[in-house]
């Protein structure tokens, strides 16, 4: 959504910034200063002059997309070798409640992993100890889904 906004403030207010401040080009680290257009002139990338969070509240995010993330990737990929397994009519195929395991689990997983990114920002406005407990609770159901997984396949 943020992509599709125009630059805020205007591209006037880039090149006054530019003007009086030595910045580097965050591409090239070329000495902006004095700038007249809105493209860098040794590396031709686009600059705008943005206004940002100080604090973008993402690392319990990160930590909760990487749980839930963990869990689709190898959840789901075992899911698919022993389905693709069992496909093959092998004999001695994992047990069903662990294949139900991994299927569940990955469904869970990937509804985990789109409700993070569709709900980012609400995520960020959560309070530190809330956005915590997400990030924890993905690892921990991350954690569960592989104990589950592995109780059904060693009985
Ligand atoms: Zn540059």
């Amino acid at each position: 959504m943020a992509d599709t906004q125009p630059p805020f403030p205007s591209q006037g207010h880039l090149t006054a910034y530019l003007a009086d401040h030595d910045v580097p080009c965050p591409a090239c680290t070329y000495n902006l200063r004095g700038l007249t257009a809105d493209r860098c002139p040794e590396c031709n990338r686009e600059l705008v002059l943005q206004i940002r969070l100080a604090e973008p509240r993402i690392g319990a995010w990160i930590a909760a997309l990487a749980g839930a993330a963990a869990m689709l990737g190898f959840n789901g990929l075992l899911f698919l070798y022993f389905l693709a397994y069992m496909a093959r009519g092998r004999r001695y195929g994992p047990p069903w409640p662990s294949v139900a395991t991994l299927l569940v689990s990955t469904v869970i997983a990937a509804f985990g992993l789109a409700q993070l990114i569709k709900r980012r920002r609400a995520f960020g406005n959560l309070s530190a100890g809330a956005r915590g407990t997400w990030a924890a609770g993905a690892w921990l159901t991350t954690a569960a889904s592989a104990i589950a997984f592995f109780s059904f396949v060693d009985n």
